[in-house]
């Protein structure tokens, strides 16, 4: 553990669901692959949406990732890697402060750490992960969706049940797509109750 360079940084990309955050992570990824620098992948054992081994955005586009409960599982298995992207950080089971102290130890270690994550629950609450780790990032991006009710830009995730809000008691992790969540923006989204 004493491989401190200055290229170490965080990199934050948050928004709501279908902002295009995994898109976007993918993206620069393809960057490092042209770069030819040596990275990992890295995608939380609960996002079993697509498979297990892949990080996959909504609109199909994919990259073979290694599955992880613990952000503490990363450091052992650095290797030479240069980069480590960590796709839906609000899904690892370990605590916000546990998250961001291991973000903080992949960067010191010279790690550029890449990561997603949404920024607020469907009770429209903040993920306190992607809060606290965006604090102490190099870099923050928030993406928008777009508000399927109205078009405009879309912030928030509303999760529906028989097409009416989720009660705000349901569990905060519940995985699903298109027939679970919705993009809205502030003024479609209704509130759990
Ligand atoms: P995220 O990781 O933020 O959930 P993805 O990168 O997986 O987003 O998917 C983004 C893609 O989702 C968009 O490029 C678009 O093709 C698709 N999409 C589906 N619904 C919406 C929406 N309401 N607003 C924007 N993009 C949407
Ligand atoms: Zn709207």
């Amino acid at each position: 553990m004493t491989r401190l360079s200055s290229s170490g940084r965080i990199e934050v990309i948050c928004g709501c669901m279908y902002s295009g955050k995994t898109e976007e992570l993918i993206r620069r990824i393809r960057q490092v692959q042209i770069a030819r620098q040596p990275f990992r992948i890295f995608t939380p054992k609960l996002d079993t949406r697509y498979g297990r081994n892949q990080v996959a955005s909504h609109a199909g586009t994919w990259l073979e990732a290694q599955p992880i409960s613990s952000i503490n599982e990363i450091l052992p298995q650095v290797d030479d890697a240069q980069v480590v992207a960590i796709d839906e950080l609000h899904f690892l089971e370990d605590s916000p402060e546990t998250i961001l102290a291991g973000c903080q130890q992949l960067a010191d270690y010279g790690l550029r750490v890449l990561v997603s994550g949404l920024d607020q629950n469907y009770r429209a609450e903040p993920f306190m992960a992607l809060a606290l780790v965006s604090a102490v990032a190099e870099q923050v991006d928030k993406l928008y969706a777009i508000c399927v009710r109205c078009g405009a830009y879309g912030t928030r995730s509303q999760r529906l049940i028989d097409n009416k809000p989720a009660p705000a008691d349901a569990p905060t992790i519940v995985v699903g797509g298109l027939e679970l969540y919705e993009a809205r923006c502030r003024a479609c989204y209704e509130p759990a109750r």
